[in-house]
């Protein structure tokens, strides 16, 4: 069998998809008007964002965070605690570190992102992707971005049968087929920026996983759909599940009405932010009480509370109960007034189990 190729001329696939575009793009606030080029810190920071959460979500927090911080200067500048706790709610937040670390690089090297791919990719932090997205979209280079709606699409346009991720070379070749044969005629002007959005655009609003395409400006030479196939592409290789840990929190009160808070490592998952003290993770749920007494700060009256909280990481999930007593021994922690908790970069998984114990942490004056 041939290796999947685009089923038409790349030009007059790109011509179509930039009609198509021109038409049905959203105006998002990162976004360049059609033919322009958009702010490289703008690219950056919403493509961090939206690795991770949807452009329902991204949207006003993109807003609130380069507000707070417009420059990848000024974001360099801030402090991490301030970016993190910018960040709160979008998750993953080594993102938000690695943003910080990234803006600190450029600014260290002489302020400006580079304008090619390659320079894009030697940044610390920075993935093809990424690199390709700012490449396009900011500077004009003629590439396609490949995220999972580029994926999609293009599995379904040509037909890849190969299950991801074993497919993504063969996507990532036909992406470049898709911006390079051709280059400089055909692109709607060298309008690579709007190649590059209007592909991922056609996976959010039509190429979804249920697509709709009826709407498709690639309908006529669609291989999966010619083939009735397109709802089944791409093909995902079976996936092991996730083991589950289990560990018990602790909401320790202070006479005050404090709480017993502590900072997480510098490195590994939710590293350097703030939460409830915490037993071991464990593989199994605890079966006796003498091993979460074990794992407890010092403190009294400590019992379990009705419910749990799950959490799930990219590579585990957690379960975790939540006890509660009194106590004044901070050990490797400290106490911190409830009503100034929204001061702290508190990740998820921190608030839901402050949720769980009746307390809702307030938004930073
Ligand atoms: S025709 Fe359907 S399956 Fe093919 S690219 Fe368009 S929306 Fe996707």
């Amino acid at each position: 069998m041939d290796p999947p190729a685009l089923p038409a001329d790349p030009a007059r696939l790109r011509r179509r998809l930039l009609l198509w575009y021109d038409a049905n793009r959203r105006d998002l606030p990162w976004r360049a008007p059609p033919g322009g080029r958009a702010d490289p810190y703008a690219v950056l920071v919403s493509e961090v964002m939206l690795q991770q959460t949807t452009v329902a979500t991204v949207r006003p927090r993109f807003l609130a965070f380069v507000r707070r911080f417009p420059t990848l200067e000024a974001l360099a500048d801030a402090p991490l605690d301030d970016v993190l706790h910018e960040w709160q709610g979008l998750g993953y937040y080594r993102r938000a570190r690695a943003l910080h670390g990234l803006a600190r690089t450029v600014r260290d090297g002489g302020g400006a992102l580079p304008a090619t791919v390659a320079g894009l990719e030697a940044l610390p932090g920075v993935g093809p992707y990424t690199a390709a997205a700012i490449a396009a979209m900011a500077f004009g280079v003629p590439t396609v971005p490949v995220d999972g709606n580029v994926a999609r699409v293009l599995a379904r346009l040509a037909r890849v049968e190969t299950p991801l991720p074993a497919a993504w070379p063969v996507l990532r070749r036909l992406a470049a087929d898709l911006a390079g044969a051709g280059a400089g005629e055909g692109a709607g002007d060298g309008r690579w920026g709007d190649l590059a959005q209007a592909a991922i655009e056609l996976g959010a609003l039509v190429c979804r996983p249920a697509p709709a395409c009826g709407g498709c400006p690639w309908r006529e030479v669609c291989e999966a759909r010619a083939a009735g196939v397109e709802a089944a592409l791409p093909r995902k290789a079976a996936r092991a599940a996730k083991p589950r840990r289990y560990a018990v929190a602790f909401l320790v009160r202070r006479d005050d009405g404090a709480l017993l808070l502590r900072r997480r490592p510098e490195t590994g998952l939710l590293a350097g932010l703030v939460e409830l003290p915490t037993t071991p993770w464990q593989e199994g749920p605890f079966r006796d009480e003498g091993a979460i007494l074990a794992g407890a700060p010092e403190a009294l009256d400590l019992r379990p509370l009705p419910g749990e909280v799950r959490h799930g990481f990219t590579h585990l999930d957690l379960t975790l109960g939540l006890w509660t007593g009194a106590g004044h021994e901070a050990g490797d922690g400290f106490f911190w007034r409830q009503d100034r908790l929204g001061e702290l970069a508190l990740p998820t998984l921190t608030r839901k189990l402050l949720r769980l114990g009746g307390i809702t942490p307030g938004a930073r004056p």
